[in-house]
């Protein structure tokens, strides 16, 4: 959790702005955090396994993120939750989100993985399983596909990895979406580090716009289209 949080939280309070928390909630301070519960809209994590040991080894500290996700889930915040999908875990996809769904998430998202160092992509990307396997994994998503309208979502997935088809249009990333950085870069999406549109702290909003614009408009999907992309579409 990044450490001034509370004291961003304790500025926003007597505002308008509502927050949202996206951390791996391994670090929270319940007592600081409850003068501020009100001003939380949403609260995000990433989860990979329910076992404990498993995906304390992916992530760590899952027991502390689980309880204070029912910490948050008992406050009445609404949660969200994010599940990398990665041969570390597909084969009991289904299982891990029974169980993650019955702390009620708003919004929970699965999301194949896509890493570009060849070693770990080895260890977890799904591309190298065969379409047998694929075609299970796919299979146990059609609960959650179902509960959180995400049809469309697996139709994606199932179009990539069994039939290799790219998705038709344009990603949220091209169109209407931008990243600004912690340090203040911009780019028109958050894998594309190569097209920087200069810097809220040192360059005039008017031509990041025009430069975001332009490399927006640069974008070919097929040439970065990758199945993290897939919630984008
Ligand atoms: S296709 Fe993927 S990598 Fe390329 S701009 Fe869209 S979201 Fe970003």
């Amino acid at each position: 959790m990044y450490k001034d949080i509370y004291v961003l939280l304790d500025a926003l309070s007597n505002s308008n702005i509502k927050a949202r928390i996206n951390s791996n909630l391994t670090v929270l301070d319940k007592r600081k955090l409850t003068r501020n519960l009100g001003i939380l809209s949403r609260v995000d994590t990433t989860i990979d396994h329910i076992d404990p040991e498993i995906n304390d080894k992916i992530r760590g500290f899952s027991e502390k993120t689980m309880s204070n996700l029912r910490w948050f889930k008992s406050k009445n915040i609404p949660l969200e939750i994010t599940i990398p999908l990665s041969k570390k875990n597909c084969f009991d996809i289904e299982r891990i989100y029974l169980e993650l769904r019955k702390l009620k998430p708003k919004e929970i998202f699965i999301q194949p993985v896509d890493i570009f160092t060849k070693s770990l992509d080895e260890d977890y990307s799904l591309a190298s399983l065969g379409k047998a396997e694929l075609k299970i994994i796919l299979d146990r998503l059609k609960p959650w596909a179902r509960d959180y309208h995400r049809t469309r979502e697996l139709g994606l997935m199932r179009n990539y990895y069994l039939k290799d088809k790219f998705p038709e249009g344009d990603c949220q990333m091209k169109k209407d979406l931008f990243v600004i950085d912690s340090d203040g870069a911009v780019y028109p999406c958050f894998h594309r580090h190569d097209l920087r549109c200069g810097n809220i702290y040192s360059d005039p909003p008017k031509s990041i716009m025009d430069d975001l614009a332009i490399k927006q408009n640069s974008i070919d999907i097929k040439k970065c289209f990758g199945p993290k992309c897939i919630p984008l579409f």
